[in-house]
């Protein structure tokens, strides 16, 4: 219904009815005449005397009104205007600006289906407001208010990439799809390019709920829309010149399973479409490959191989040789070598690409999930340059196992818990070797764990750098994971957080400064091992109980027992008895003859069985007591505290 007509601005009042609800607006006539082109004015419109004088506009009933949709309301305004007798004048001077209509109507159109729009998404977050059947919807609130009172101030390419000889950084990858099926929660914000805040959900005694924000700081805080390659850029890539300046590099992946190492390192797996050429290996492998051609380094003369292996459970396995399983031994001049690992010539990325998915397949065969394999082994993939033969430069990249792994110390299966305390152990072990890396230190724990071992030539030396990228889950449910990931990753390398940088309101909570200086040579005694694992929880004695030392110790006991015991059995098996088997077949084959000697067929007997019993006495101990090693370790597992080894 046209209720009223505005003179004095040229447009008409109209109302209508909608489920019921009474609705009004003004339309101006330009719209109404454009949109109705047959019932605009046109010139033969004339001033008609007879015209009474306009009355009041009243109300004019729309008839069937269910049907009429608003778009025909301005017609029936216009219809209704010029039956109430809209003055002439106006009509006229309408028409004239009927072109200039058409480009207002299109304006206004947009304008129309911007507000619907607008509107409806109003009306979704007011759904929202009211659904409570999101679980923790107080708490997304409080994280909303919280992130609209921050500055954001993301890493973008245009950001200074930075020499560090230890770049410690974190990337948080994006919700995923179960994560959104079960209502989780984003609980991290990444406001700038080197910090990290994490909300956690807290309750007070008398249950109202708040959030405890944490903030660390980083070199960089990769948020969720970062890609591969900008990761890439801020991380591994300044290392790549570092090998060719005959320098040693590592990049480690660190954090909880699911939280993004691997797609971050190898690229992303999920799905039918395997990609790897998007991870930081297949980067890297590019980059070397473009930096060789450089006339600096073309004129070297450079070979390019790589290798890929994994460790699991402290033993060393090839993934480009069929997963034989390799062993790592330490010369008179401490340089550790992985006997028998497959170092491949690579000539251009796409070799690097093939070897990768060779080994990856490798390393998953037999697996019913890749994740449930990888959370428990490192991978160690390495780029190599020789020049005439002469190591010149290595970039080792890892793929570490997931560090929620640290905890299985206390299952009830021995294997689980052998792999826990191996995993407990070379994490804490990595980042003691990076920390006494950035400080110079001369004593660095590397023989407590395999990982440590096999990667020390990559520590040490005047020209090495290290870079680790801490991956963490975004939601609720891995809160506690994300938080010990940050707290490692922060105790690597401990950057400090200035608060007013961060936020307006609020002190956020910052995390002390832990300083733990590495102890003196007077450790290297009769079992290195052993005194690197002493060293090792001594410097964190946070995450290690006594308890934990123990049953660390019982650990390293039972697997120095098990490496000896392996090997003195096939020492008697391939060696010892088959030199019996041939001496008692010659001592056999003599008393065949008519006139042996047995004297001396006796003395030779009884020589041989003493040999025999003596090596397979020993044997025998040896057995007895990694026996026993068996049990002590399962004794110390049942004394480990179970809340007390958290993951690292
Ligand atoms: P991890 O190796 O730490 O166990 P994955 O790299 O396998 O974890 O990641 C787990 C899942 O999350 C995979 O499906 C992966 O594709 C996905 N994902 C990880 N990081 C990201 C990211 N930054 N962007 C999109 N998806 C990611
Ligand atoms: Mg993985």
């Amino acid at each position: 219904m046209v209720t009223s007509l505005n003179e004095d601005n040229e447009s008409v009042t109209v109302e209508w009815i909608e489920n019921g609800d009474t609705k009004g607006k003004e339309i101006d006539l330009e719209s109404i005449f454009a949109l109705n082109p047959d019932v605009a004015p046109d010139e033969e419109i004339a001033p008609s005397p007879e015209t009474p004088p306009p009355p009041t506009p009243t109300c004019v009933k729309v008839n069937k009104i269910a049907k009429v949709s608003t778009s025909v309301l301005p017609y029936l305004a216009t219809t209704a205007a010029r039956n109430h007798g809209v003055t002439v004048s106006l009509v006229l001077m309408a028409a004239r600006r009927k072109s200039n209509c058409v480009k207002e109507v299109e304006k206004l159109q947009e304008k129309r289906e911007r507000r619907r729009l607008q509107q409806q998404e109003l009306r979704e977050k007011r759904a929202q407001e009211v659904d409570t059947t999101i679980p923790n919807y107080e708490i997304m609130y409080m994280i909303r208010d919280f992130r609209a009172s921050l500055d954001y101030r993301p890493l973008t390419t245009a950001d200074l990439i930075e020499e560090h000889r230890i770049c410690v950084c974190v990337r948080k990858r994006p919700l995923n799809k179960k994560e959104l099926a079960m209502k989780d929660l984003d609980v991290i914000t990444i406001p700038s390019k080197d910090v990290v805040m994490v909300h956690e959900p807290k309750q007070k005694v008398d249950l109202t709920r708040y959030l405890e924000n944490q903030t660390f700081r980083f070199d960089y805080a990769f948020d969720d829309s970062t890609t591969n390659e900008m990761v890439y850029r801020f991380t591994a890539r300044p290392l790549v010149e570092t090998i060719f300046e005959r320098g040693m590099a590592t990049c480690f992946a660190y954090g909880q399973t699911g939280s993004g190492k691997t797609h971050t390192m190898g690229g992303d797996f999920s799905g039918k479409n395997q990609d790897c050429s998007k991870g930081i290996y297949a980067l890297a492998a590019r980059d070397v490959f473009l930096m060789l051609k450089k006339p600096n380094y073309k004129k070297l003369d450079l070979q390019v191989y790589a290798t890929f292996f994994e460790i699991y459970s402290g033993k060393v396995f090839d993934l480009l040789n069929r997963k034989a399983k390799l062993r790592v031994l330490e010369d008179g001049k401490q340089q550790v070598q992985v006997v028998g690992l497959q170092e491949k010539e690579v000539k251009c990325t796409e070799d690097v690409l093939k070897l990768i998915e060779v080994g990856n397949s490798c390393r998953t065969s037999g697996q019913t999930s890749a994740n449930a394999h990888s959370s428990r082994s490192h991978a160690v993939f390495q780029i190599i340059l020789r020049r005439k033969g002469k190591m010149h430069g290595k970039f080792s990249l890892i793929d570490l196992a997931g560090n929620e792994r640290g905890a299985d110390t206390s299952s009830a299966d021995r294997q689980t818990r052998l792999e826990g305390a191996e995993i407990n152990k070379s994490l804490l072990a990595l980042k003691e070797c990076i920390r006494a890396l950035g400080r110079n230190k001369p004593h660095t724990p590397f023989r407590a764990s395999k990982l440590t071992q096999v990667l020390r030539d990559s520590f040490i030396g005047e020209n090495s750098r290290t870079c680790m990228i801490a991956t963490i889950s975004p939601g609720m449910t891995s809160c506690e994971n994300t938080l010990n990931t940050l707290r490692y990753a922060n105790r690597v390398k401990e950057l400090t957080v200035d608060p007013n940088q961060v936020m307006e309101g609020g002190r956020p909570n910052i995390h002390a400064v832990n300083q733990l200086d590495l102890l003196d040579e007077e450790w290297l005694s009769i079992s290195p091992q052993r005194d690197d694992l002493k060293l090792l929880c001594e410097q964190n004695e946070e995450e290690v109980s006594p308890q934990l030392f123990t049953f660390h110790e019982a650990v390293s006991q039972l697997v120095e027992m098990e490496e000896q015991v392996l090997e003195d059995h096939r020492a008697v098996f391939q060696q010892e008895s088959i030199r019996w088997l041939e001496d008692e077949k010659v001592l056999l084959e003599m008393t065949e003859e008519v006139d042996y000697d047995v004297e001396s067929y006796a003395t030779q007997l009884e020589q041989i069985l003493d040999q025999k019993i003596e090596i397979l006495t020993e044997l025998r101990d040896k057995v007895k007591s990694f026996r026993s090693a068996l049990q002590e370790e399962e004794q110390a597992s049942k004394q480990i505290n179970p809340k007390r080894p958290r993951a690292l």
